[in-house]
């Protein structure tokens, strides 16, 4: 078996069409025009791509986009202060404070004074325990988008049993309790359980958010089984000439081809699905704050 590519490039691109016709609708029934922002501290190279392309995808949408670039100098509360700002500001309908920050400054003070309805990353403790119980809140982005590609691709997930790889905050926690309310069964493994591959070999849907090179080998993947691979891992690649690197996933990915059925590749899975889901919960985040109701979206 060869398993079939689940082109996240392309998916997400039908998600920003959808997004950007949404904005079309609700500028044109009720003169909303959603606005993100996106701050961004110090000059860290990753940080500035990712926010440059968020900046960048928010405008192609027809959205409002404000950026703003604080130095990596900026005390805690100065910072909380911008958000409470931007909290304030009807324009903005959605915060995205980009992470890491500095050492100094405590993450979890900043993104608990983002305004729980303007946390379009759905970090915010109300957030997350709005989607442990089942509640209406904003959910991440990177999980939202694994799960939308697997519901696109394989329908009801209805009964089936699934592996995250990963218990992080932002990835695997909220990873498992979408498949939670998809009536999966979910089995959440770390770097402390006892036999990975064992658990991996059980799985009809696997999703690895790890962060280690092709940690998941070929044949611990069941015959059938769709993988999501979250991992983005930057390896050294001399062939590609000197201080080159390529990018990995936490799969590895031309074994686990031969048993899978559906693959997410990387780059090209999750990666653009991310933006994608912080657009579209942009959109949903103004919805509610109007008092649309963003189910018809
Ligand atoms: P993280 O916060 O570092 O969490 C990694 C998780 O993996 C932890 O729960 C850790 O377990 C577990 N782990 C580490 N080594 C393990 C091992 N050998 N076996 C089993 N579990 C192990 O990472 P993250 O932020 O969730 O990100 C995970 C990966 O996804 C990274 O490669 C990141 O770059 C990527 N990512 C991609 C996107 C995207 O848009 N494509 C977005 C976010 C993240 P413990 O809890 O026990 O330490």
């Amino acid at each position: 078996m060869t398993a079939q590519v689940i082109d996240g490039k392309a998916f997400s691109a039908k998600i920003r069409e959808k997004v950007a016709s949404d904005v079309t609708a609700l500028q044109d029934k009720h003169g909303i025009k959603p606005g993100l922002a996106v701050v961004i501290v110090g000059e860290d190279a990753a940080s500035t791509i990712y926010v440059n392309s968020k900046i960048k995808q928010t405008s192609e949408a027809g959205m409002e986009s404000f950026h703003f670039a604080l130095p990596d100098t900026i005390s805690e509360a100065d910072l909380v202060a911008k958000v409470h700002e931007l909290n304030a500001d009807d324009r903005v309908n959605g915060i995205l404070v980009q992470l890491p920050l500095p050492k100094h400054i405590h993450e979890s003070a900043v993104i608990e004074a983002i305004a729980p309805e303007k946390d379009v990353d759905g970090f915010h403790v109300i957030n997350s325990g709005l989607l442990a119980t089942g509640g209406k809140g904003m959910v991440p982005c990177t999980p939202l988008g694994c799960l939308l590609m697997l519901k696109d691709t394989l329908g009801d997930l209805s009964g089936m049993k699934a592996v995250v790889i990963g218990r992080s905050n932002i990835v695997g926690k909220p990873m498992a309790q979408l498949l939670l309310q998809e009536n999966c069964t979910v089995t959440l493994a770390h770097s402390r359980t006892r036999d990975l591959a064992g658990e991996v070999k059980q799985a009809d849907i696997v999703v690895a958010a790890v962060g280690v090179s092709e940690l998941v080998k070929g044949d611990w993947i069941k015959k059938g089984a769709t993988v999501i691979d979250v991992g983005m891992n930057r390896i050294p690649a001399p062939e590609r000439g000197e201080g080159k690197v390529r990018l990995t996933g936490d799969v590895a990915y031309d074994e686990a081809a031969q048993n899978a059925a559906y693959i997410t590749p990387v780059p090209g899975g999750v990666g653009p699905m991310t933006i994608a889901c912080l657009l579209r919960n942009t959109v949903t985040a103004a919805c509610r704050q109007a008092g649309l109701d963003d189910n018809d979206l």
